[in-house]
C-alpha cells in the first residue's frame, strides 16, 4: 500500500472524489452549467484518477458575480479579522500537509518529499500575510508649497483574476490568494487543468477556515482563452495576476491592455547555475542537485545551464553524474521516489528533442539521455557536457531532469553568456569569493540570485523576473500585497 491510499484511507482525511465534479462559487460547490468535464490524468500511470467542471460563459459571469458581491463586506472586514482567518488557513495546511502533499504528488507526479516542501512553501504565504494584513500603512506629508497636506491611502485594488500553473498547484495559487486576501481583495482563481484537484482541495480547506462565500471563487476549464477573456473585459475585474509561460504572459498582458487592467507576471525561466574554480566542490554539487532537480527540473527557477569553469570542470561532470545517475526513478507517490515523471507526454517529448538537438550539435551524454518507460510520462535524470552555446536547450526552458553542462575561462565571458538570454528570472553562482559573488550578482541581468545557495524561493523574500520573466514581485516585505493595492492620494487643507 503506497502513501496515497494510506492517505485516502484515512476517514480523518477528505477524499478528493468528493470534490470531483464540482466549481466552487460563492461558497457554493457546483456543476458547471453545461456539465461539461476535464478528466484529471496520474502522470506516472497514465490512469484518469478524478474529473472536474469544464466552466461555460455562464459560470464566470457567476464567479465575478460572487467575488464583486464579496468585495465590500470582505474590504470593510478588520485587518485583524482578516490576519486571524489567513492564520487559520496556515495552520489548516500544515495540519492537512500529508493529505495535500499525497495529493499534489498524485496529480503533479512530483516526488512526496518535493510536494512535502511544497506544501510548506504554500502554507508559509499564509503565515506571512496574515503578519503582512496587519501592517499596511499610509503616508502622510506636508506638500512643498506648504498649501495642504498629502495623505496617502492603500486601498485593495478590487476583484482579481489568478491564474496559476500546473508546477506548484498549492504554491502558485496561495502566493496569489493570501496576498489579495490580506489587502482585502476578492479572488477568482483559475488552477492549471491538468493540476486543478489541489486548487478545489485548497477550496475547501479555506472554507472551514473561515473565508466567507464568494471571497475566494475557483473554476477550471479546457478552453482558458476565452474564459479569461470574458473575466477581464467586465468591469468589476480589476487584477490579472498570472503565473505561466511567456508566450501566454504575452497574450495575457494584450487581453489586459485591451482594457487597461493591472497585470503582474510571473514567467518563465533559464537559470543560468555559475561554479568558479575556487567553489567548494561538494558543496556546489549538492546545491546544483537542488536548483535542477527540485520537482525533476519543472520548476521556473530550476538550473537550465550549468556554466563550470575550466579548472573544476572534470570533477564537477564527474560529480553530478554519480549523483544524477544514482537518483531513484519512479511514481511520485512512492515514499523512495526522488525523481517523478513529467507532467504529459508532450513535456516529455520535448525534453527529448531538446537533448537530441544538443547531441546532434556536439553534446556528450554523460547518463541519461533517452526516454526508456512505456507506461508514465518519464524521463530519466541526464546529464550532458560540452554543450554548444547554439544548443537549442542553452536557449528554451527544459523543464525536466537535463543538466547541460558547459565549461567557461573567466568572469567576463561568463556574466556574457549568462546575460544571452530574453529570460532574467533566477541565477545561481559558486565561489568562496564573496566580493566576487556579490559582483557577479549584480551584473548578472535577473530578479533573483542565490550566491553558494541552490535554492532562493522565500515567502519573506520578492520573488519575480526582469525582461521576459516578468512584471512585479511577490511575497516580500510589501512588495506581494503592494501589487494588490492602489495608492490614493487625498490632498487635505488644514
Ligand atoms: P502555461 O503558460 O501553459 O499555463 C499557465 C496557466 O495559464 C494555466 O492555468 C493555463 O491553463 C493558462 N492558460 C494557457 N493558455 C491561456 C490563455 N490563452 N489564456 C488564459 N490562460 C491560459 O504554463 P504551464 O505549462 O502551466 O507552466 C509552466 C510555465 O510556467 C513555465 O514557463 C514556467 O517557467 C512558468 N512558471 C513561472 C513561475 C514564476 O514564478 N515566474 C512559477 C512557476 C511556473
Amino acid at each position: 500500500m503506497n502513501n496515497l491510499q494510506r492517505t485516502f484511507e484515512n476517514p480523518d482525511m477528505f477524499d478528493f472524489r468528493s470534490f470531483s465534479h464540482r466549481l466552487y462559487i460563492g461558497g457554493q460547490w457546483r456543476q458547471s452549467s453545461e456539465d461539461r468535464l476535464i478528466e484529471v490524468i496520474d502522470p506516472s500511470t497514465e490512469a484518469v484518477i478524478a474529473a472536474v467542471p469544464d466552466a461555460t460563459p455562464a459560470d464566470v459571469a457567476d464567479a465575478v458575480d460572487a467575488a464583486a458581491t464579496a468585495a465590500p463586506g470582505w474590504r470593510e472586514t478588520a485587518p485583524r479579522r482578516r490576519s486571524e482567518i489567513l492564520r487559520r488557513c496556515f495552520e489548516l495546511m500544515i495540519e492537512r500537509s500529508e493529505m495535500l502533499a499525497a495529493l499534489i504528488s498524485l496529480e503533479n507526479g512530483k516526488a512526496l518529499r518535493d510536494a512535502r516542501g511544497e506544501v510548506a512553501y504554500a502554507a508559509e504565504f499564509f503565515r506571512w500575510n496574515a503578519e503582512e494584513a496587519v501592517r499596511i500603512s499610509g503616508e502622510f506629508c506636508i506638500a512643498p508649497s506648504g498649501a495642504n497636506r498629502i495623505v496617502v491611502d492603500y486601498q485593495p485594488i478590487g476583484v482579481c483574476v489568478l491564474i496559476t500553473p500546473w508546477n506548484f498547484p498549492a504554491a502558485m495559487a496561495t502566493r496569489k490568494i493570501a496576498p489579495a486576501l490580506a489587502a482585502g481583495c476578492t479572488v477568482i482563481l483559475k488552477p492549471a487543468s491538468e493540476t486543478p484537484l489541489t486548487a478545489y482541495a485548497l477550496a475547501a480547506l479555506y472554507e472551514e477556515a473561515g473565508v466567507p462565500p464568494g471571497v475566494v471563487n475557483v473554476l477550471t476549464t479546457s478552453n482558458p482563452g476565452p474564459v479569461t477573456s470574458a473575466m477581464l473585459a467586465d468591469p468589476r475585474v480589476r487584477k490579472l495576476s498570472f503565473t505561466g509561460s511567456t508566450g501566454v504572459g504575452r497574450i495575457l498582458l494584450a487581453e489586459a491592455a485591451k482594457h487597461v487592467i493591472s497585470c503582474s507576471m510571473e514567467l518563465g525561466g533559464n537559470a543560468p547555475f555559475i561554479v568558479f574554480d575556487d567553489a567548494d566542490l561538494d558543496a556546489a554539487l549538492d546545491g546544483a542537485m537542488i536548483a535542477k532537480m527540485r520537482n525533476a527540473g519543472e520548476a521556473c527557477t530550476a538550473a537550465n545551464r550549468l556554466y563550470v569553469q575550466a579548472g573544476i570542470h572534470d570533477a564537477f561532470c564527474e560529480g553530478l553524474r554519480k549523483r544524477m545517475a544514482a537518483l531513484k526513478v519512479g511514481a511520485g507517490t512512492e515514499a523512495e521516489t526522488e525523481c517523478g515523471p513529467m507532467i504529459t507526454g508532450k513535456a516529455v517529448s520535448k525534453i527529448d528533442r531538446l537533448v537530441k538537438d544538443a547531441v546532434r550539435r556536439g553534446a556528450k551524454v554523460l547518463c541519461g539521455g533517452s526516454v526508456t518507460d512505456d507506461t508514465g510520462y518519464f524521463y530519466p535524470p541526464t546529464v550532458l557536457c560540452d554543450v554548444p552555446e547554439d544548443a537549442e536547450l542553452a536557449h528554451e526552458e527544459i523543464f525536466g531532469p537535463v543538466a547541460p553542462i558547459s565549461s567557461f575561462q573567466d568572469e567576463a565571458e561568463v556574466i556574457r553568456r549568462a546575460n544571452e538570454t530574453e529570460y532574467g528570472l533566477a541565477a545561481y553562482v559558486y565561489t568562496s569569493d564573496l566580493a566576487k559573488g556579490m559582483r557577479v550578482a549584480s551584473k548578472i541581468e535577473t530578479g533573483m540570485i542565490a550566491v553558494n545557495r541552490g535554492l532562493m524561493s522565500d515567502p519573506a523574500a520578492p520573488f519575480g523576473g526582469v525582461k521576459q520573466s516578468g512584471l512585479g514581485r511577490e511575497g516580500g516585505q510589501h512588495h506581494g500585497i503592494a501589487e494588490f493595492m492602489e495608492a490614493k492620494y487625498i490632498a487635505v487643507t488644514m
